[in-house]
Protein backbone atom coordinates (compact mmCIF):
# COMPACT_ATOMS: atom_id res chain seq x y z
CA UNK A 1 0.00 0.00 0.00
CA UNK A 2 1.10 3.47 -1.06
CA UNK A 3 2.23 5.77 2.06
CA UNK A 4 -0.25 8.60 1.20
CA UNK A 5 -2.95 5.79 0.92
CA UNK A 6 -1.82 4.45 4.52
CA UNK A 7 -2.05 7.76 5.51
CA UNK A 8 -5.30 8.41 4.71
CA UNK A 9 -6.80 5.20 6.13
CA UNK A 10 -5.41 6.03 9.60
CA UNK A 11 -6.90 8.89 9.35
CA UNK A 12 -10.37 7.83 8.60
CA UNK A 13 -9.74 5.34 11.46
CA UNK A 14 -8.97 8.15 14.13
CA UNK A 15 -11.74 9.93 13.25
CA UNK A 16 -13.62 6.69 13.09
CA UNK A 17 -12.57 5.95 17.00
CA UNK A 18 -13.18 10.23 17.72
CA UNK A 19 -16.36 9.62 16.58
CA UNK A 20 -17.41 6.95 18.92
CA UNK A 21 -15.69 8.11 21.40
CA UNK A 22 -17.57 11.18 21.02
CA UNK A 23 -20.87 9.62 20.88
CA UNK A 24 -19.77 7.34 24.18
CA UNK A 25 -19.32 10.38 26.20
CA UNK A 26 -22.57 12.64 25.01
CA UNK A 27 -24.13 8.73 26.51
CA UNK A 28 -22.49 9.05 30.01
CA UNK A 29 -23.81 12.61 30.16
CA UNK A 30 -27.22 12.15 29.05
CA UNK A 31 -26.92 9.38 31.68
CA UNK A 32 -25.94 11.28 34.53
CA UNK A 33 -27.02 14.47 33.62
CA UNK A 34 -30.89 13.21 33.50
CA UNK A 35 -30.79 10.18 35.21
CA UNK A 36 -28.03 10.52 38.09
CA UNK A 37 -28.46 9.67 42.00
CA UNK A 38 -25.71 11.62 43.17
CA UNK A 39 -27.68 14.70 44.56
CA UNK A 40 -29.88 12.86 46.00
CA UNK A 41 -27.29 10.41 47.58
CA UNK A 42 -25.53 13.69 48.77
CA UNK A 43 -28.33 15.26 50.59
CA UNK A 44 -28.69 11.56 52.22
CA UNK A 45 -25.53 11.97 53.37
CA UNK A 46 -25.33 15.14 54.56
CA UNK A 47 -29.07 15.25 56.05
CA UNK A 48 -28.79 11.83 58.15
CA UNK A 49 -24.79 11.63 58.49
CA UNK A 50 -24.02 15.02 58.45
CA UNK A 51 -20.05 16.09 59.86
CA UNK A 52 -18.27 12.97 60.02
CA UNK A 53 -14.66 13.13 61.49
CA UNK A 54 -12.49 10.46 61.66
CA UNK A 55 -13.20 7.89 64.26
CA UNK A 56 -16.22 9.44 65.20
CA UNK A 57 -19.52 7.27 65.72
CA UNK A 58 -20.90 9.85 62.48
CA UNK A 59 -17.83 7.99 60.32
CA UNK A 60 -18.84 4.88 61.46
CA UNK A 61 -22.91 5.92 60.04
CA UNK A 62 -21.01 7.02 56.88
CA UNK A 63 -19.56 3.46 56.30
CA UNK A 64 -22.59 2.16 55.96
CA UNK A 65 -24.26 4.67 54.21
CA UNK A 66 -21.33 4.12 51.89
CA UNK A 67 -21.46 0.41 51.52
CA UNK A 68 -25.28 0.88 50.69
CA UNK A 69 -24.73 3.33 48.22
CA UNK A 70 -22.61 1.50 46.83
CA UNK A 71 -24.59 -1.50 46.45
CA UNK A 72 -27.63 0.44 45.33
CA UNK A 73 -25.30 1.62 42.29
CA UNK A 74 -25.10 -1.49 41.06
CA UNK A 75 -21.47 -2.49 41.88
CA UNK A 76 -20.15 -6.09 41.19
CA UNK A 77 -18.98 -5.99 44.66
CA UNK A 78 -18.63 -4.09 47.47
CA UNK A 79 -15.83 -4.11 50.52
CA UNK A 80 -14.83 -2.47 53.49
CA UNK A 81 -10.91 -2.15 54.08
CA UNK A 82 -9.64 -1.60 57.32
CA UNK A 83 -7.74 1.22 58.27
CA UNK A 84 -6.74 2.60 61.81
CA UNK A 85 -7.48 6.33 62.26
CA UNK A 86 -6.78 9.22 64.73
CA UNK A 87 -9.64 10.60 66.43
CA UNK A 88 -9.56 14.33 67.27
CA UNK A 89 -12.67 15.42 69.66
CA UNK A 90 -13.47 19.30 69.76
CA UNK A 91 -15.67 19.50 72.76
CA UNK A 92 -17.04 22.48 73.96
CA UNK A 93 -14.91 25.85 72.98
CA UNK A 94 -15.18 29.70 73.13
CA UNK A 95 -12.89 32.97 72.61
CA UNK A 96 -13.64 36.33 74.09
CA UNK A 97 -11.53 39.00 72.33
CA UNK A 98 -11.18 42.77 74.35
CA UNK A 99 -10.76 45.23 71.04
CA UNK A 100 -11.93 48.02 73.30
CA UNK A 101 -13.13 48.27 76.67
CA UNK A 102 -14.79 45.15 77.30
CA UNK A 103 -14.53 41.58 76.31
CA UNK A 104 -17.06 40.20 73.46
CA UNK A 105 -17.72 36.91 72.35
CA UNK A 106 -16.63 36.06 68.63
CA UNK A 107 -17.20 33.10 66.30
CA UNK A 108 -14.03 30.98 66.51
CA UNK A 109 -13.24 27.47 66.00
CA UNK A 110 -10.56 25.18 67.29
CA UNK A 111 -7.58 23.99 64.55
CA UNK A 112 -7.83 20.46 64.08
CA UNK A 113 -5.55 18.23 65.66
CA UNK A 114 -4.83 20.89 68.09
CA UNK A 115 -4.72 20.45 72.11
CA UNK A 116 -7.18 23.16 73.65
CA UNK A 117 -6.40 24.59 77.01
CA UNK A 118 -8.06 21.41 79.10
CA UNK A 119 -11.41 23.61 79.43
CA UNK A 120 -9.65 26.21 81.23
CA UNK A 121 -9.24 29.75 80.94
CA UNK A 122 -6.16 31.07 78.83
CA UNK A 123 -6.17 35.05 79.70
CA UNK A 124 -3.16 36.84 77.60
CA UNK A 125 -2.61 40.21 75.92
CA UNK A 126 -2.49 39.52 72.24
CA UNK A 127 0.49 40.12 69.81
CA UNK A 128 -0.68 40.67 66.25
CA UNK A 129 1.92 39.92 62.72
CA UNK A 130 1.26 39.49 59.47
CA UNK A 131 3.94 36.49 58.68
CA UNK A 132 6.55 34.65 60.19
CA UNK A 133 9.32 37.52 59.02
CA UNK A 134 7.53 39.96 61.43
CA UNK A 135 7.08 37.29 64.31
CA UNK A 136 10.69 36.27 64.77
CA UNK A 137 11.75 39.92 64.34
CA UNK A 138 9.55 40.61 67.67
CA UNK A 139 11.82 40.93 71.03
CA UNK A 140 10.95 38.05 73.84
CA UNK A 141 9.24 40.57 75.68
CA UNK A 142 6.66 40.73 73.13
CA UNK A 143 6.26 36.90 72.38
CA UNK A 144 6.62 35.40 76.15
CA UNK A 145 3.12 34.63 77.59
CA UNK A 146 1.43 35.83 75.09
CA UNK A 147 -1.31 35.31 72.30
CA UNK A 148 -0.04 35.60 68.81
CA UNK A 149 -2.66 36.61 66.17
CA UNK A 150 -0.86 35.68 62.71
CA UNK A 151 -3.24 38.18 60.48
CA UNK A 152 -2.10 36.66 57.25
CA UNK A 153 -4.55 37.30 54.07
CA UNK A 154 -5.30 34.54 52.08
CA UNK A 155 -4.25 36.43 48.70
CA UNK A 156 -6.99 37.43 46.19
CA UNK A 157 -4.98 37.80 43.20
CA UNK A 158 -4.87 34.20 42.37
CA UNK A 159 -7.53 33.66 39.35
CA UNK A 160 -6.87 29.58 40.99
CA UNK A 161 -7.59 29.85 44.57
CA UNK A 162 -6.33 26.50 45.51
CA UNK A 163 -2.71 28.85 44.66
CA UNK A 164 -3.97 30.99 47.28
CA UNK A 165 -4.55 28.34 49.96
CA UNK A 166 -1.21 26.57 49.15
CA UNK A 167 0.65 30.16 49.63
CA UNK A 168 -1.13 30.46 53.56
CA UNK A 169 -2.19 26.84 55.25
CA UNK A 170 1.15 27.17 56.11
CA UNK A 171 0.14 29.70 59.11
CA UNK A 172 -2.84 27.32 60.00
CA UNK A 173 -0.52 24.00 59.94
CA UNK A 174 2.75 25.59 61.45
CA UNK A 175 2.06 28.41 63.93
CA UNK A 176 1.55 27.34 67.40
CA UNK A 177 5.04 25.04 67.16
CA UNK A 178 6.87 28.53 65.92
CA UNK A 179 5.24 30.57 68.49
CA UNK A 180 5.63 27.95 71.36
CA UNK A 181 9.15 27.52 70.69
CA UNK A 182 9.68 31.18 71.75
CA UNK A 183 7.25 31.25 74.77
CA UNK A 184 4.42 31.96 73.85
CA UNK A 185 0.74 30.63 75.23
CA UNK A 186 -1.57 30.50 72.28
CA UNK A 187 -2.37 31.13 68.91
CA UNK A 188 -5.02 33.11 66.96
CA UNK A 189 -5.06 32.95 62.99
CA UNK A 190 -7.26 34.27 60.47
CA UNK A 191 -8.89 31.31 58.49
CA UNK A 192 -7.95 29.86 55.10
CA UNK A 193 -10.72 32.03 53.32
CA UNK A 194 -11.76 33.56 50.66
CA UNK A 195 -15.40 34.15 51.89
CA UNK A 196 -15.98 37.94 52.35
CA UNK A 197 -18.01 36.64 56.16
CA UNK A 198 -17.52 35.62 59.50
CA UNK A 199 -17.43 31.86 59.50
CA UNK A 200 -14.03 30.51 61.02
CA UNK A 201 -12.83 27.53 58.78
CA UNK A 202 -10.84 24.90 60.66
CA UNK A 203 -8.56 22.20 59.20
CA UNK A 204 -5.93 20.60 59.97
CA UNK A 205 -2.53 21.32 62.21
CA UNK A 206 0.88 19.48 63.23
CA UNK A 207 2.85 20.23 66.59
CA UNK A 208 6.78 19.98 66.81
CA UNK A 209 7.21 17.56 69.92
CA UNK A 210 10.56 19.46 70.87
CA UNK A 211 7.90 22.47 71.95
CA UNK A 212 4.87 23.04 74.51
CA UNK A 213 1.66 21.91 72.48
CA UNK A 214 -0.30 25.29 72.43
CA UNK A 215 -3.98 25.84 71.42
CA UNK A 216 -4.77 27.37 68.00
CA UNK A 217 -8.04 29.29 67.21
CA UNK A 218 -9.20 30.31 63.99
CA UNK A 219 -11.22 33.39 63.04
CA UNK A 220 -13.67 34.56 59.82
CA UNK A 221 -12.51 37.27 58.11
CA UNK A 222 -15.00 40.33 59.47
CA UNK A 223 -13.37 39.19 63.18
CA UNK A 224 -9.98 39.29 61.94
CA UNK A 225 -10.61 42.85 60.44
CA UNK A 226 -11.95 43.90 63.40
CA UNK A 227 -9.23 42.70 65.69
CA UNK A 228 -6.29 43.99 63.38
CA UNK A 229 -7.80 47.44 63.57
CA UNK A 230 -8.12 47.04 67.54
CA UNK A 231 -3.82 45.88 67.06
CA UNK A 232 -3.27 48.35 65.39
CA UNK A 233 -5.26 51.20 68.00
CA UNK A 234 -3.67 50.03 70.87
CA UNK A 235 -4.25 47.06 72.80
CA UNK A 236 -5.90 43.92 72.25
CA UNK A 237 -6.12 40.64 74.89
CA UNK A 238 -7.73 37.23 74.28
CA UNK A 239 -9.77 34.82 76.56
CA UNK A 240 -9.33 31.08 75.39
CA UNK A 241 -11.48 28.12 76.89
CA UNK A 242 -10.78 24.83 74.65
CA UNK A 243 -11.82 21.38 75.79
CA UNK A 244 -10.24 19.84 72.55
CA UNK A 245 -7.38 17.36 71.92
CA UNK A 246 -6.98 13.84 70.41
CA UNK A 247 -7.51 10.82 71.64
CA UNK A 248 -5.26 8.50 73.12
CA UNK A 249 -5.89 5.56 70.46
CA UNK A 250 -6.54 5.12 67.31
CA UNK A 251 -9.66 4.05 66.46
CA UNK A 252 -10.74 0.82 63.71
CA UNK A 253 -12.74 2.36 60.90
CA UNK A 254 -13.23 1.62 57.31
CA UNK A 255 -12.81 2.26 53.09
CA UNK A 256 -15.87 1.44 50.99
CA UNK A 257 -15.05 0.21 47.92
CA UNK A 258 -17.17 -1.26 45.10
CA UNK A 259 -15.97 -2.60 41.87
CA UNK A 260 -17.27 -3.49 38.62
CA UNK A 261 -14.77 -6.42 36.84
CA UNK A 262 -13.77 -5.43 33.84
CA UNK A 263 -13.77 -7.72 30.36
CA UNK A 264 -11.00 -7.98 28.53
CA UNK A 265 -8.14 -6.80 30.95
CA UNK A 266 -9.95 -7.22 34.50
CA UNK A 267 -6.22 -7.32 36.16
CA UNK A 268 -6.07 -3.75 34.91
CA UNK A 269 -7.73 -1.16 37.87
CA UNK A 270 -8.68 2.20 37.63
CA UNK A 271 -9.69 3.94 40.71
CA UNK A 272 -11.55 6.54 41.26
CA UNK A 273 -12.58 7.95 44.51
CA UNK A 274 -13.27 10.90 47.24
CA UNK A 275 -12.91 10.98 50.71
CA UNK A 276 -15.28 10.20 53.18
CA UNK A 277 -14.76 11.72 56.21
CA UNK A 278 -14.60 15.57 56.92
CA UNK A 279 -14.41 18.16 59.60
CA UNK A 280 -16.40 18.39 63.10
CA UNK A 281 -18.40 21.42 61.34
CA UNK A 282 -21.28 21.90 59.06
CA UNK A 283 -22.20 18.84 56.69
CA UNK A 284 -19.14 18.22 54.38
CA UNK A 285 -20.54 18.61 51.51
CA UNK A 286 -18.27 20.20 49.55
CA UNK A 287 -15.72 18.68 51.50
CA UNK A 288 -16.17 16.40 50.36
CA UNK A 289 -19.26 14.45 50.12
CA UNK A 290 -19.40 15.34 46.85
CA UNK A 291 -16.36 13.58 45.23
CA UNK A 292 -17.73 10.29 47.27
CA UNK A 293 -21.38 10.81 45.23
CA UNK A 294 -19.53 11.09 42.05
CA UNK A 295 -17.22 8.47 42.20
CA UNK A 296 -20.35 6.19 43.47
CA UNK A 297 -22.33 7.44 40.44
CA UNK A 298 -19.32 6.84 37.81
CA UNK A 299 -20.39 2.74 38.99
CA UNK A 300 -24.17 3.69 38.70
CA UNK A 301 -23.84 5.40 35.10
CA UNK A 302 -21.67 2.38 33.58
CA UNK A 303 -24.20 -0.10 34.85
CA UNK A 304 -27.26 1.64 33.94
CA UNK A 305 -25.97 2.22 30.23
CA UNK A 306 -24.61 -1.23 29.76
CA UNK A 307 -21.42 -0.22 29.74
CA UNK A 308 -18.72 -3.39 30.27
CA UNK A 309 -15.27 -1.41 30.40
CA UNK A 310 -12.29 -3.60 29.44
CA UNK A 311 -10.68 -2.53 32.28
CA UNK A 312 -11.94 -3.25 36.07
CA UNK A 313 -13.81 0.04 37.65
CA UNK A 314 -12.98 0.74 41.26
CA UNK A 315 -14.65 3.70 43.09
CA UNK A 316 -13.34 4.10 46.91
CA UNK A 317 -14.92 6.09 49.73
CA UNK A 318 -11.57 7.13 51.23
CA UNK A 319 -11.40 7.15 54.79
CA UNK A 320 -9.28 10.26 57.05
CA UNK A 321 -8.17 12.19 54.24
CA UNK A 322 -8.69 15.12 56.48
CA UNK A 323 -5.72 14.17 59.76
CA UNK A 324 -3.96 11.46 58.80
CA UNK A 325 -4.44 10.01 55.14
CA UNK A 326 -4.74 6.44 56.68
CA UNK A 327 -6.98 5.37 54.10
CA UNK A 328 -5.23 6.30 51.61
CA UNK A 329 -2.23 4.70 52.71
CA UNK A 330 -3.95 1.46 53.47
CA UNK A 331 -5.53 1.06 49.70
CA UNK A 332 -1.63 1.52 48.73
CA UNK A 333 -0.64 -1.14 50.58
CA UNK A 334 -2.90 -3.61 49.84
CA UNK A 335 -2.55 -2.63 46.32
CA UNK A 336 1.35 -3.32 46.91
CA UNK A 337 0.99 -6.16 48.84
CA UNK A 338 -1.22 -7.80 45.82
CA UNK A 339 0.89 -6.86 43.09
CA UNK A 340 -2.37 -4.76 41.62
CA UNK A 341 -2.06 -3.42 38.25
CA UNK A 342 -3.41 0.29 38.86
CA UNK A 343 -3.75 2.00 35.41
CA UNK A 344 -5.17 5.25 37.20
CA UNK A 345 -6.17 6.74 40.19
CA UNK A 346 -8.30 9.68 39.79
CA UNK A 347 -9.50 11.86 42.63
CA UNK A 348 -12.41 14.51 43.25
CA UNK A 349 -11.97 16.62 46.04
CA UNK A 350 -11.88 20.12 45.27
CA UNK A 351 -15.91 20.41 45.32
CA UNK A 352 -18.81 19.51 43.39
CA UNK A 353 -18.80 22.63 41.22
CA UNK A 354 -18.87 22.74 37.56
CA UNK A 355 -15.65 20.78 35.98
CA UNK A 356 -13.19 23.37 34.12
CA UNK A 357 -10.45 20.73 33.85
CA UNK A 358 -8.33 17.57 34.83
CA UNK A 359 -5.20 17.70 36.62
CA UNK A 360 -2.76 15.38 35.61
CA UNK A 361 0.09 14.06 37.73
CA UNK A 362 1.97 11.64 35.51
CA UNK A 363 4.66 11.19 32.88
CA UNK A 364 4.90 13.26 30.14
CA UNK A 365 3.95 10.52 27.50
CA UNK A 366 0.97 9.63 29.39
CA UNK A 367 0.01 13.35 30.07
CA UNK A 368 0.18 13.67 26.09
CA UNK A 369 -2.34 10.93 25.94
CA UNK A 370 -4.68 12.07 27.98
CA UNK A 371 -4.34 15.82 26.54
CA UNK A 372 -5.02 14.25 23.14
CA UNK A 373 -9.08 13.83 24.23
CA UNK A 374 -9.17 17.61 24.79
CA UNK A 375 -10.99 18.65 22.31
CA UNK A 376 -13.53 16.04 23.41
CA UNK A 377 -13.68 17.31 26.69
CA UNK A 378 -14.62 21.21 25.56
CA UNK A 379 -18.36 21.12 24.73
CA UNK A 380 -18.73 19.60 28.51
CA UNK A 381 -16.74 23.32 29.65
CA UNK A 382 -13.74 21.42 30.63
CA UNK A 383 -10.19 22.82 29.11
CA UNK A 384 -7.62 23.04 31.37
CA UNK A 385 -5.61 20.15 31.29
CA UNK A 386 -2.16 21.77 32.53
CA UNK A 387 -2.07 21.87 35.70
CA UNK A 388 -0.24 19.00 37.87
CA UNK A 389 -2.94 17.90 40.65
CA UNK A 390 -4.17 14.71 41.89
CA UNK A 391 -5.41 14.16 44.99
CA UNK A 392 -4.29 13.32 48.82
CA UNK A 393 -6.01 9.95 49.38
CA UNK A 394 -4.31 8.43 46.06
CA UNK A 395 -1.16 9.67 46.19
CA UNK A 396 0.37 6.60 48.06
CA UNK A 397 -0.73 4.70 45.12
CA UNK A 398 2.04 7.22 42.95
CA UNK A 399 4.44 7.09 46.10
CA UNK A 400 4.11 3.28 46.70
CA UNK A 401 3.42 2.11 42.72
CA UNK A 402 4.26 5.30 40.40
CA UNK A 403 0.70 5.20 39.59
CA UNK A 404 -0.40 8.38 37.08
CA UNK A 405 -2.68 10.61 39.36
CA UNK A 406 -5.34 12.36 37.91
CA UNK A 407 -7.70 15.08 39.82
CA UNK A 408 -11.02 16.56 38.96
CA UNK A 409 -10.51 20.35 38.39
CA UNK A 410 -14.08 22.33 38.99
CA UNK A 411 -14.32 26.20 39.06
CA UNK A 412 -12.18 27.01 42.30
CA UNK A 413 -13.84 30.49 43.16
CA UNK A 414 -16.50 29.38 45.93
CA UNK A 415 -14.79 26.62 47.26
CA UNK A 416 -12.62 28.77 50.09
CA UNK A 417 -15.29 30.35 51.10
CA UNK A 418 -16.60 27.02 52.19
CA UNK A 419 -14.08 24.74 52.74
CA UNK A 420 -14.09 23.38 56.26
CA UNK A 421 -16.93 25.53 57.63
CA UNK A 422 -20.60 25.34 59.29
CA UNK A 423 -21.38 26.78 56.19
CA UNK A 424 -20.49 23.75 53.94
CA UNK A 425 -23.62 21.71 53.70
CA UNK A 426 -26.00 20.45 51.39
CA UNK A 427 -27.77 23.50 49.91
CA UNK A 428 -24.47 25.24 48.38
CA UNK A 429 -24.21 21.97 46.29
CA UNK A 430 -26.09 22.57 42.66
CA UNK A 431 -27.21 19.30 41.12
CA UNK A 432 -26.00 20.29 37.47
CA UNK A 433 -22.62 21.42 38.46
CA UNK A 434 -21.98 18.05 40.89
CA UNK A 435 -23.24 15.65 38.28
CA UNK A 436 -21.37 17.14 35.16
CA UNK A 437 -18.29 16.69 37.15
CA UNK A 438 -19.55 13.17 37.67
CA UNK A 439 -19.92 12.55 34.01
CA UNK A 440 -16.26 14.12 33.18
CA UNK A 441 -14.61 11.22 35.39
CA UNK A 442 -16.93 8.59 33.68
CA UNK A 443 -15.85 10.11 30.85
CA UNK A 444 -12.20 9.81 31.58
CA UNK A 445 -12.28 6.56 32.74
CA UNK A 446 -14.21 5.11 29.49
CA UNK A 447 -11.55 6.64 27.15
CA UNK A 448 -8.50 4.79 29.76
CA UNK A 449 -10.37 1.77 29.87
CA UNK A 450 -10.82 1.81 26.08
CA UNK A 451 -7.68 3.12 24.82
CA UNK A 452 -5.25 2.90 27.62
CA UNK A 453 -2.46 5.11 29.04
ZN1 LIG B 1 -11.21 17.24 51.07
Amino acid sequence: MKPRLLAILACLGMHHAYAQDSLQMRKISDEILMHGTCYENLKVLCKTVGHRISGSPEAAKAVTWGEKAMKEAGADKVWLQAADVPYWYRGKESLYLKMGKDYKKVRALSLGNSQGTGGKTLEAPIVMVHSFDEFNALPDSKVKGKIIFFDYRFRQDFVFTFQGYGDAVKYRWASPSIAAKRGAAGVIIRSMSTGKDDFPHTGGMHYNDSFAKIPEMALGNITADLLEQACDKGTASAKMTSECHMMPKPVRSYNVIGEIKGTETPEKIITVGGHLDSWDVGEGATDDGAGCVQSIEVIRAFKALGLKPKCTIRAVLFMNEENGDKGGEAYADSAKARHENHVLAIESDAGGFSPRGIGLEMPEAQKQNIQKYKSLFLDYGVYDFSREEGGTDISPLKKQLNVPLAGLLPDSQRYFDLHHTDNDVFEQVNHRELKLGAAVMAQLIYLVSEHGL
